[in-house]
């Protein structure tokens, strides 16, 4: 008795299709790759089972995948003996999304054909793609080491719902069966299969065969690509080998491909690609680095073999001397995973050194797309430490646009003779840190400052004390030392600082607990006063992401500066009633507050003054 159930795809799936089958028309042979992709990882899949338990084998251990065409019928049929699924996978894989980072992609789709069809390039479109060129689709699989009769068949016309119904099936593996639209009998005929799999999927490991009249036909070379050497792959396969590892639609930025051997042998083929995947930020994020053992697939994602700041890195580790049975707890404390993630590492550096050097377009599309990433090394990264520096870039004065481009080197090479740091301030945005008060003093005097706006920069600046041995100084920390910036302030000296001092007094007064002190400023030259820290003490900026990601954070109060030669400042040394000194010393404080981005403890209290001051 048949047990056949109808079940609708998730919101999601449908989207999906509705979106693929529209906006990769024009590329729809993909479908083939992205088959013959899922048919390769199910056999990786069932290798690695295999070795804990040689029973999934079950007597057959030629991996492979066969394609057959029958014009009659107008099918295309793609099987594989590979691990399978249960019919639980096959719901869970197949007519839903399960992945979270899936679904918040999917809402980013604007509707505009043109626009969602580029974000698709981001993502992995999968089983779906057969429905480019298919009505009809049937599924039916066996998971390894289950009964002939836990087979199922999962059907569908790719209108928004799926049949699944029980079947029995001797052998092990998935076959997908494509009846195909009007108008694409061209994927009936042999010469147009053959030509797509040399095209795309050349690289695939096991081979891919064609159902022959007398014999089968190997279509491809059914080596690993990574294991032949350089000078035997063309750039096209690197590429096509790229999509298949990270299931990203465009083109790879760079790679690097070498054999290391040594104390310890492995090959590594690294990718980095050309835009940020869509879960670059998400925790469940699953395409990473593939761990091989002389050839046989072991886990996936494996983080131990580049550090987290690399996250965005793609591409095959085969390692000669790992145990095939290794585990991810084997993994955390592998010295010989220690040694190969050091060497990867070093390698993704070089490569971006490379890049930097020959084509810094290519590197600024590197850097916008994962430089907020690449700084989280700030705090991993030791062992590269001078290399991974050089490759920061960051927005300065010295530059009238957002476009972090900035190197230190640059930096240090238009530092002025004088100058001992390299000057930066954190800020909300760029034109927050653009504008800030605390660099009027260094703008006049056209010393380049660093302008900080991402969040991860106030990480950077914590870990990263200095660069070629200049300190990195905040501009809005600590007392100024003028000299050391080789400028010259008569400024203060010439004033009487004494004839200062009862205004400051009274301010101070004015302010009571919200300020540590009050002192003159050597920083500002336009603004009438500014917030400062002390040295050591964390910024206001920090203070309010901190505050934000619900942390406790040790209260430290600021320093109120004042300039002794603004207007208001002067006007307020007259100012003989104590009541309207209270009021302006607060607004002064205020308004210094928000210059820096900062929250008003009582914003109507605020206005209200301001408004007195503007009826006066
Ligand atoms: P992706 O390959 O990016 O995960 P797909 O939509 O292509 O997305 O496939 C979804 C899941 O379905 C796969 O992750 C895999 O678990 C399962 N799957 C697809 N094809 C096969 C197959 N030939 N054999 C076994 N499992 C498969």
């Amino acid at each position: 008795m048949s047990d056949k159930q109808s079940m609708q795809f998730q919101t999601e799936v449908n989207q999906l299709l509705h979106l693929m089958i529209h906006s990769l028309y024009s590329n729809k042979e993909i479908f083939l790759r992205e088959l013959i992709s899922n048919a390769s990882d199910a056999c990786d899949k069932l290798r690695f089972e295999a070795i804990k338990n040689p029973d999934l084998w079950e007597g057959d251990t030629e991996l492979n995948v066969r394609i057959e065409v029958n014009k009659e019928a107008k099918t295309l049929t793609l099987t594989d003996n590979g691990i399978g699924m249960s019919r639980e996978e096959v719901i869970n894989n197949i007519g839903t999304i399960a992945h979270s980072g899936t679904k918040s992609f999917l809402n980013q789709l604007t509707g505009d054909e043109a626009q969602d069809a580029a974000l698709i390039g981001q993502f992995g479109v999968g089983f779906y793609s057969a429905f480019i060129v298919a009505d009809h689709v049937t599924l039916t699989t066996r998971r390894a080491g289950a009964k002939s009769d836990e087979a199922v068949r999962w059907e569908s016309q790719g209108n928004g719902e799926f049949t699944l119904e029980s079947v029995t099936e001797v052998k092990r593996g998935t076959t997908i069966t494509l009846h195909l639209k009007e108008g694409e009998e061209q994927f009936l005929e042999a010469w147009e299969i053959k030509s797509l799999v040399r095209r795309y999927s050349d690289h695939i490991q096991l081979p891919i065969l064609m159902k022959g009249e007398k014999e089968d036909e190997t279509l491809n070379q059914a080596n690993a690509l990574w294991a032949r050497p350089r000078q035997d792959i063309t750039d096209e396969q690197y590429k096509e080998f790229y999509k298949h590892v990270s299931h990203d639609y465009e083109e790879p930025l760079a790679w690097t491909h070498a054999k290391v051997e040594g104390k310890q042998e492995y090959t590594q083929l690294l990718y980095i690609p050309s835009h940020p995947p869509f879960d670059l930020y998400d925790r469940e994020q699953r395409h990473g680095i593939k761990l091989y053992v002389r050839r046989v697939f072991i886990m996936e994602d494996a983080e131990k073999l580049l550090p987290h700041y690399l996250r965005f890195v793609r591409g095959v580790i085969d390692s000669a001397d790992l145990p095939l049975n290794v585990s991810r707890e084997i993994l955390q404390q592998s010295k010989d995973i220690d040694a190969i993630r050091l060497g990867s590492t070093k390698k993704i550096l070089s490569l971006l050194e490379d890049i930097a050097k020959d084509n810094s377009e290519r590197y600024q599309q590197f850097w916008n797309s994962f430089g907020q990433v690449f700084k989280e090394g700030a705090a991993e990264e030791h062992t590269n430490r001078d290399k991974w520096s050089k490759l920061l870039r960051f927005c300065t004065t010295h530059l009238n646009d957002a476009k972090q481009s900035v190197s230190l080197s640059d930096y240090l090479s238009r530092m002025k003779p004088e100058q001992k740091a390299i000057y930066y301030v954190t800020a909300d945005s760029w034109t927050a840190a653009k504008n800030s008060p605390h660099l009027e003093i260094f703008k006049r005097h056209g010393i380049e400052v660093l302008l900080l706006s991402d969040r991860v920069d106030e990480w950077v600046v914590s870990h990263l004390h200095e660069f070629e041995g200049k300190p990195l100084q905040s501009v809005a920390k600590g007392d100024l030392d003028l000299s050391a910036l080789g400028i010259d302030t008569p400024k203060i000296e010439t004033k009487d600082k004494g004839q200062l001092t009862p205004l400051i007094d009274a301010i101070t007064e004015a302010l009571g607990e919200k300020v540590k002190e009050v002192r003159i400023s050597q920083r500002l030259t336009e603004s009438p006063a500014c917030l400062v820290m002390e040295e050591g003490a964390i910024s206001g900026h920090l203070e309010r992401l901190l505050k934000a990601a619900g942390q406790e954070v040790p209260q430290s109060k600021p320093i109120l500066e004042i300039n002794p030669d603004h207007r208001l400042i002067t006007r307020l040394q007259l100012e003989t009633n104590p009541a309207k000194v209270k009021e302006w010393s607060l607004l002064l404080f205020e308004q210094s507050l928000i210059a820096e981005g900062g929250v008003l403890e009582d914003p109507a209290g605020f206005v209200k003054r301001l408004n007195e001051l503007m009826l006066q």
